[in-house]
């Protein structure tokens, strides 16, 4: 990918890393919010290690080693990732992933695992100890780091350290946090900004968000572009709308709790909670007299009738009982029940 087609905010982070390419650590991690485009960076910062021809800008896009990333045939890019992240990837790198992963059809019924196992890594390793395919470079690309499980982290250890050959690790994470001390300790750390509301807002025009959209999606997806362009694309903003005028009657008296909760549904609660949390927290920020542009409320007339009421609730505690139930669902919290439970608890007046 060239430095004029990588995504705008990550420009000046792939300015660098191309600058830098034959210094690269033999172990990056690129860390920044989930929807910022990192994994763009990573395979470019890849596919210009792996390139025949590299220019200034990155990968040629030409020569062999490059048409064979394309097509996801290149033998010296290993793309390590879950069973569930694959089956959203691009066909090119779904079918690098695939290296690494159960066949579809061996898994059977067996839901997609969210985990990077350590067969996946000691595949890798194994891999990586034999001879590269076109005598040079080779890469490992590893997303989301903090998928690796503790097994897979500890096996990852020693290879991260001292690198078979000329290989070069890639790691991908949302925050530093999430992946184990021992790894983050052998990685250099590339932070990747999320970018200034503005910036973001053009690029979402640009890729046909409506303007009067773009601050909702970008407020969905904190702030990060390619996270709040699949949200318009999924349509949530229809579901979202929506909400926000039954939330409107449950405060007012004219809707049940158990009525809104039944037509929102079992499948759209999870991602209705992580709305109403954004929502609330929002009204909460601009009650401490904290306004900007990608805030739920404050942009539609109505939304002064819902934030009027709404101050009115135990709204730090149902916050409390939404973070609780976001860190826990995982396992298996029942959504529906929940929410019809968060839901009388806005109804319900003081
Ligand atoms: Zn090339």
């Amino acid at each position: 990918m060239a430095r004029s087609m990588m995504l705008p905010w990550l420009a000046p982070r792939w300015h660098e890393i191309v600058k830098g390419i034959d210094r690269l650590p033999p172990g990056l991690m690129l860390v920044g919010t989930s929807g910022l485009g990192k994994l763009e960076l990573a395979m470019a910062a890849a596919a210009a290690i792996l390139c025949e021809r590299r220019t200034t800008h990155g990968a040629c896009g030409a020569c062999s080693a490059c048409q064979s990333l394309e097509w996801g045939l290149h033998p010296d890019l290993h793309l390590l990732t879950t069973e569930q992240l694959a089956q959203d990837l691009p066909v090119a790198r779904a079918q690098l992933a695939a290296r690494y992963l159960e066949p579809d059809t061996a898994r059977g019924s067996r839901k997609p695992r969210q985990i990077i196992t350590v067969d996946q890594i000691r595949t890798v390793i194994e891999r990586l100890g034999t001879h590269s395919h076109g005598g040079g470079a080779r890469v490992a690309v590893i997303v989301p780091a903090s998928s690796l499980n503790a097994n897979a982290a500890n096996a990852l250890l020693k290879v991260l350290e001292e690198p078979p050959g000329d290989t070069r690790f890639i790691l991908v994470s949302s925050g530093r946090d999430a992946v184990p001390a021992t790894v983050l300790s052998r990685v250099s750390v590339v932070e990747c900004a999320t970018p200034p509301f503005a910036q973001a807002r053009d690029w979402l025009l640009e890729n046909g968000v409506p303007a009067a959209r773009c601050a909702e999606v970008l407020a969905l997806s904190s702030g990060a572009p390619l996270a709040a362009l699949r949200q318009y694309d999924q349509g949530v903003i229809e579901h979202t709308a929506r909400w926000k005028a039954d939330l409107l009657r449950l405060l007012e008296g004219a809707l049940l709790p158990v009525s809104m909760a039944a037509s929102i549904g079992n499948e759209q609660a999870p991602r209705f909670l992580s709305w109403l949390e954004r929502l609330i927290g929002d009204v909460l920020a601009r009650r401490h007299g904290r306004r900007d542009e990608m805030q739920l409320v404050g942009a539609d007339p109505r939304d002064s009738d819902i934030e009027s009421l709404l101050i009115s609730r135990p709204l730090w505690d149902i916050m409390d009982s939404l973070q609780v139930y976001r860190c826990r669902q995982q396992r298996a919290v029942d959504a529906q029940l929940f929410m019809e439970d968060v839901l009388i608890a806005i109804w319900q007046k003081d």
